[in-house]
């Protein structure tokens, strides 16, 4: 049986976010919730999918390798570990006690408590020119992002004695309410809305960060980008991003790499492509010409001899065999392909023309190569 991709799974796109990969999880997991669709064996396996790909798109590592490697990269400690149902490991609780939330606190769940979370990740766009991408560069970025106060290291409050435990939930950061639902009237536990579960209000907030006890700043970090990255490529840079919450781990930033083309080479993954346009006379008799070629020593395109062998046809290809693109993952790289293109002169003098008539007189009248005559030859039996 062969495995959908988990971004066609949550009924995404490849690029999508964090908040928008929880979203969509949480809807198809109400959606296929055991509770919901008893002794249904599909919605069962649907349910099993849908949690298999969000463990591994919520998972900024594993998502990492999965774009890169699909079902491949993921291994044995990769997707499979979900058995153990929900409810227990890490991420899937916050998501869970949502749900449960949602359900009106009808299967035992009732609301979370406040616990840390990692912050949230960045997603950096840098422009590279071809020569960056393939020969690698270094580049500052600026991101923007919350950091801990300098003022009130963080409290939010202008002073400790400014921080009182709430009184609306008693400092617990929950409060317990009656709630009537289909299947009578429940008590549920919910965040407070006072202290929003922090069980904490501030009396007189900080005057810098207005109480958050964090400022948005502009950082600026300089990167190494590896050479051979592509328009596909990511690259992490860990605990770069957003403060975590309640002593959460920091979030990562995110560098994804939009690529200018380049005046005369294509590139194809790690492969070079080039258009030579060579004469008919060069083509017949063979020469040898500069052709632009990456230069991996110097870092830049330079140039190269390369030899047009007698009788070398329009359209025809050459390869250069690891004359491409580094391989980003350090390893090998790609080849360089010349596509050969005979240009037929449109101005011709009269001693040109002359000279002409005189190589197809001596070469027998329309007849002078061999595709030719064995195409002539195919029209002529056609027609008999
Ligand atoms: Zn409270
Ligand atoms: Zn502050």
């Amino acid at each position: 049986m062969s495995k959908r991709d988990y971004y066609e799974v949550l009924g995404l796109g490849k690029g999508a976010s964090e908040e928008e990969i929880k979203k969509a999880y949480r809807k198809l997991a109400m959606k296929y919730h055991p509770d919901r669709n008893p002794d249904d064996k599909e919605a069962e396996e649907n349910f099993k999918e849908v949690n298999e790909a969000y463990e591994v798109l919520s998972d900024k590592n594993k998502r990492t390798q999965y774009d890169q490697f699909g079902h491949a990269g993921m291994g044995a400690n990769g997707a499979g570990g979900f058995g153990g149902g929900f409810g227990g490991g890490g991420g899937f609780e916050d998501i869970f006690g949502d749900i449960f939330d949602m359900f009106g606190g009808g299967f035992g769940g009732g609301s979370r408590a406040r616990r840390p979370q990692k912050g949230a990740d960045i997603r950096v766009q840098v422009d590279l020119t071809f020569e960056e991408a393939v020969f690698g560069t270094e580049k500052e970025i600026k991101i923007k992002r919350d950091e801990t106060c300098d003022t009130c290291d963080g409290l939010g409050a202008a002073s400790e004695a400014d921080v009182k435990t709430c009184t609306n939930c008693g400092g617990s950061g929950q409060v317990r309410v009656n709630q009537r639902t289909p299947f009578g009237v429940m008590q549920t536990v919910k965040t407070c809305d006072v202290c929003h579960g922090e069980g904490k209000t501030i009396e007189k907030p900080c005057e810098t960060c207005g109480g958050k006890g964090t400022v948005r700043r502009e950082r600026k970090i300089n990167i190494n980008i590896p050479a051979g990255v592509d328009s596909d490529s990511v690259l992490p840079l860990r605990g770069e991003g957003q403060p975590g919450v309640l002593g959460g781990p920091t979030g990562d930033v995110y560098v994804y790499f939009s690529i200018q083309t380049h005046e005369f080479f294509q590139r194809e993954g790690n492969d070079v492509y080039c258009e030579i346009p060579i004469t008919f006379v060069q083509a017949s008799l063979g020469d040898e010409i500069n052709i632009p070629s990456l230069d991996e020593n110097k870092k830049k395109v330079g140039q190269i001899k390369f030899t047009i062998p007698e009788g070398t046809q329009s359209h025809q290809t050459f390869r250069l065999k690891g004359r491409g693109i580094a391989n980003p993952m350090g390893y090998g790289r790609g080849d360089q392909y010349v596509k050969i293109k005979v240009e037929v002169p449109r101005k011709l003098n009269e001693d040109q023309k002359e000279l002409l008539r005189k190589f197809a007189e001596t070469s027998g009248t329309h007849e002078i190569h061999e595709q030719g005559k064995s195409f002539w030859n195919r029209v002529k039996s056609y027609f008999q």
